[in-house]
């Protein structure tokens, strides 16, 4: 594994789709660390990585501790079972995968101060995928918005892993317009102007189709 080599393929990769689809806005690149240990990531960090994405609480409050020293922005990008609100949410800056109702009353109850969450939208459909169902949101909002702990600053969403070239793009340009929708509605703590999207395998579509957060891991440490 050749870290920076690496890490410069990756900033290519999405200079260049930025580039071929004219996007003026920025796209920041989250480093999922989740396949290594602190001492690889602090080297990740010193390439010039700037965010760091953890999918599970312990392993993130692990790097967070390892390397408070550096000024990182970190993103908990996994799902989160309630009873580990308490333990992990003072120290997120972004959430990426807020599912449910009752776990945003649970960051009401133990956030400090506003959370940056993005809420996790399934698409697709797949029954195995966690996410709201469009058709859910107004309700869904209409709750959240009662809870001024939670800052909803866009939307995320996975695609299947198996899913084709037409999959993809469908599946990220209708996410895409969903958030440029519910943006539009300028809701009071909700600006949605963000869109996590994009992983190693599929990060390029989701460019294409206005991501402004990419999470990814496995082409970093191949
Ligand atoms: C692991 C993970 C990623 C990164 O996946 P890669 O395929 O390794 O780039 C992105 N998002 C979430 C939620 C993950 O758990």
């Amino acid at each position: 594994m050749n870290l920076i080599e690496n890490a410069d393929l990756v900033r290519q990769q999405v200079e260049t789709v930025r580039n071929k689809a004219n996007r003026q806005d920025q796209v920041n690149v989250i480093a999922v660390t989740k396949y290594v240990d602190v001492a690889t990531t602090e080297a990740l960090v010193k390439t010039g990585i700037q965010h760091i994405g953890e999918n599970r609480v312990d392993k993130f409050l692990e790097k967070y501790q390892a390397l408070k020293e550096y000024e990182l922005t970190w993103h908990l990008i996994g799902s989160l079972q309630r009873r580990k609100v308490k333990d992990v949410i003072n120290f997120v800056d972004y959430f990426h995968a807020l599912d449910s109702v009752k776990l945003a009353q649970e960051i009401q109850k133990r956030a400090e101060h506003p959370i940056k969450c993005f809420l996790q939208v399934n698409i697709s459909g797949e029954e195995s995928k966690h996410g709201f169902a469009p058709d859910e949101l107004d309700d869904v909002l209409a709750e959240i918005a009662q809870l001024d702990k939670i800052e909803i600053v866009g939307l995320m969403t996975m695609a299947p892993f198996e899913a084709s070239q037409e999959e993809l793009q469908d599946i990220f340009s209708k996410t895409h317009q969903l958030q440029k929708q519910l943006e539009k509605k300028q809701l009071k703590n909700m600006p949605f102007s963000e869109l996590s999207m994009g992983m190693s395998r599929d990060f390029e579509v989701a460019i294409a189709n206005g991501a402004t957060y990419v999470r990814i891991g496995t082409s970093f440490f191949k």
